[in-house]
């Protein structure tokens, strides 16, 4: 924690301020250490403050050590303005998920402070995981690669996808994870043309691919896998499509390396698609960062300006859907290294073809 304090201090002094305030639960965490609802992690030159009230005090000082906490008496914003006096903040950066009317309150009430925005800052501190992140991130993976072996002998004909959903967060839970990361994504035969086509009560018939989308929450993280397995043998069509899918996942996960732009990652899945005729079938952005939040920097699409660097972790998705017949999409976790990346996710991509 001390580290990513550091460096939210270095980027401080570039953007000219002496303190810097987030709300926001995941920065909050990543901070302090702090897991409640509720709290204002305050970080100047020297002091770090948790500014929180009297149901998490004992919480706070047990996981937040490094941080002095403040119990929040009357109203937060007295005590935040409080803290900014006594420190002599005069310039004060603040986050772009601050609300207007909160924004309004501490222009009102922090008297002679200057608000500065310091948009993307905590995420782009946070596009690189540091070893204890990877630790924690690593076993959501693991959950949801449990969770994908175990969920095959559980999909047959007759099931519906919800119970299948149902299935994949029981087991992850039993597993350890905190909760699903996300509505698992369950669309089996043309729902599989819906790219975010959440559970339902579908019944899944022979014949029909289905396409998995799900990851576990773990302790702050999240993992996100995304497979397409066939329940029995499937239209032709359906197996073209995810041969193609697959050779534009594979080259996107060997093409990324330290150097290389979203924007870059993106094409090489996208001009295997589209020369494979399916370009229009896949309208969305080939991959996104992952950790505390399931999208974040850097982003892998066709306007991203990120260029990926060793420690970053992102997801690697293309995906095909062709309305009225079905969709394949095949998505890994994967972590930059100093020369390529490490496929974290472990579960084959092979075609699976179930018995039914
Ligand atoms: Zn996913
Ligand atoms: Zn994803």
């Amino acid at each position: 924690m001390t580290q990513r304090i550091e460096k939210l201090r270095t980027a401080l002094k570039e953007l000219g301020v002496d303190a810097f305030i987030t709300e926001k639960g995941e920065n909050r965490r990543y901070l302090s250490g702090f897991t409640g609802s509720t709290g204002w992690v305050i970080v100047t030159k020297s002091e770090a403050f948790l500014v929180t009230d009297f149901r998490y005090i004992d919480q706070a000082k047990e996981q937040a050590a490094h941080f002095t906490v403040v119990n929040n008496e009357r109203k937060a914003t007295e005590a935040i303005a409080k803290v900014l006096m006594e420190n002599g903040v005069k310039r004060l950066a603040f986050e772009g998920s601050v609300s207007f009317s909160t924004y309004q309150e501490w222009s009102r009430a922090f008297e002679g402070v200057e608000m500065v925005p310091a948009i993307g800052l905590m995420e782009k501190l946070r596009m690189y995981k540091d070893e204890s992140e990877l630790t924690v991130i690593r076993e959501a993976i693991r959950i949801a690669d449990e969770a994908f072996s175990h969920i095959l002998s559980y999909i047959k004909p007759g099931v519906r996808e919800l119970d299948v959903a149902l299935e994949l967060e029981f087991f992850m839970r039993k597993q350890g994870a905190d909760s699903s990361a996300f509505d698992i994504i369950v669309a089996s035969g043309a729902r599989g043309a819906l790219p975010h086509g959440v559970a339902s009560d579908k019944v899944i018939q022979a014949g029909e691919m289905v396409t998995l989308d799900f990851g576990a929450q773990y302790k702050g993280y999240h993992s996100d896998i995304t497979r397409t397995v066939a329940v029995g043998e499937p239209d032709p069509k359906l197996k073209e499509i995810y041969d193609i899918v697959l050779r534009a996942q594979l080259a996107g996960v060997q093409a990324l390396k330290p150097g290389l732009t979203g924007k870059e990652a993106d094409a090489v899945t996208r001009d295997i698609i589209t020369a494979a005729g399916y370009g229009e079938a896949y309208g969305h952005s080939a991959g996104h960062g992952l950790g505390m939040q399931v999208h974040e920097l850097p982003n892998l699409s066709a306007v991203s300006p990120h260029v990926l660097e060793p420690g970053m972790l992102v997801t690697m998705e293309p995906g095909i859907y062709v309305s009225g017949l079905g969709g394949v999409r095949i998505e890994d976790d994967c972590l930059i290294t100093e020369n390529g990346c490490e496929i974290l996710t472990k579960s084959t991509k092979e075609l699976l073809i179930l018995p039914v």
